[in-house]
């Protein structure tokens, strides 16, 4: 099966109670034996249940693999995935990350004396250099958050030298990029972003190929308990199987916007894998099928205020989160990353003058209008204050 195929039917068959061609949502949280141990397959819905077992197929069929375990959410399938680790154990982490994950690494799963080193991942040398004898695991994110700084995965795989390597999978995708081909052993997304896709649903998967590593998984997915609700693994589902449609299309917009953005001298700097200058173009071109659909730039001049900018705008709401099929323009120095001290955020470059757009699958000369519009009346407003007298 290819990739649009496996989206519409891997997990997805009739269901055999009724066939129903659309699996049902199974809204209950327990099942009835005919007697003790004997059910058919299912006894508890913590442990499992046939909304969330066609969805976990569904997405670990995305990612080329047999394994993927839902969550309630991003965090809680990393969290998981950390959980497979013991105290005195080391992480090498990309050093451009979500902010959430650092939180949790930083904050919770350093007071169960995990050990973490952030990294460059760009620069191998320094991967290398971080590596101990305690190093049981190598997160990355790529692209990364909200610089789009790409790390290669196959070369840090190479690295890790069977150590495990996890990759949050979410800016990419499975439409545009495949880590576990490339040498990774677990994806990780918070599938509330593109998976999903219409910014209705909260949910995570981590996914894997390999039986030993899903075991263990399985088993924390189940112990911990953070799992989705039939009705969220529903919607998540469904959303889904759009995947490669609507990334096609957030793809095309944003390579239009960055386009535009990088023609114009209020514009200082686009952050865009698929602009030829975007310094790990070439690499993005052999990771990644597609260059997705969130991209970054700066403004030239005084930074205004975000609110200002995107008060003008019509179309990009100003919200945090990503992926929904509408366009989202957020302000990552004071939302997104805001609780990164102010000094360590302008030294990895995440200026007062940086904002962030989750591109749409809106039509892009709406799109295009709609920025333009907010960059003139930008303009109009600084040659006002320059000549007013107040
Ligand atoms: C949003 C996000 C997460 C966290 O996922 P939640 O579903 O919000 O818990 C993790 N990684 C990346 C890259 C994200 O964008």
């Amino acid at each position: 099966m290819r990739f649009q195929t496996k989206a519409i039917h891997a997990g997805q068959e009739p269901d055999p109670a009724t066939g129903a061609t659309i699996v049902p949502i199974y809204q209950t949280s327990t099942y009835t034996q005919t007697a003790v141990g004997e059910h058919k397959g299912f006894d508890y819905s913590r442990t499992i249940n046939p909304t969330r077992l066609a969805l976990e197929r569904q997405l670990a069929a995305l990612e080329g693999a047999r394994y993927g375990s839902a969550f309630s959410s991003g965090m809680a399938a990393t969290s998981a995935v950390l959980s497979l680790l013991s105290a005195g154990d080391h992480v090498v982490v990309g050093d451009d990350l979500y902010g959430g994950t650092y939180r949790l690494f930083s904050r919770v799963f350093e007071r169960f004396g995990l050990e973490f080193t952030y990294v460059d991942m760009t620069d191998h040398d320094a991967v290398r250099a971080a590596v101990r004898p305690a190093t049981k695991l190598f997160w990355l994110e790529t692209p990364s958050n909200p610089l789009l700084k790409l790390v290669d995965i196959a070369a840090i795989a190479e690295i890790a030298d069977g150590r495990t390597v996890a990759v949050d999978n979410t800016f990419a995708t499975p439409y545009f990029q495949q880590p576990l081909a490339l040498g990774a052993h677990i994806v990780v997304h918070s599938t509330t972003k593109y998976i999903g896709g219409h910014s209705d649903v909260v949910g995570g998967v981590a996914i894997t190929d390999d039986a030993a590593l899903h075991e263990q998984i399985r088993f924390q997915q189940n112990a911990a308990g953070g799992v989705p609700g039939p009705q969220d693994a529903w919607l998540t589902m469904r959303g889904a199987k759009t995947l490669a449609l609507r990334m096609r299309e957030h793809a095309r917009n944003a390579q239009i916007i960055a386009e535009f953005l990088a023609a114009r001298d209020d514009v200082a700097r686009v952050y865009y894998p698929g602009l030829p200058d975007h310094p790990q173009h070439e690499l993005a071109k052999r990771q990644m099928s597609g260059f997705g659909g969130m991209l970054s730039f700066e403004l030239a001049g005084p930074p205004l205020r975000a609110h200002e900018f995107a008060a003008r705008l019509r179309y990009f709401s100003l919200a945090e989160s990503l992926g929904g099929v509408e366009s989202l323009i957020c302000h990552p120095g004071r939302m997104t990353h805001g609780s990164i001290p102010a000094s360590v955020r302008e030294r990895r470059g995440i200026t007062d003058g940086l904002l962030r757009l989750s591109v749409g699958i809106e039509d892009p000369q709406d799109l295009l209008a709609d920025l333009s519009g907010a960059l003139e009346a930008r303009a109009g407003i600084r040659d006002s204050e320059l000549t007013s007298p107040v």
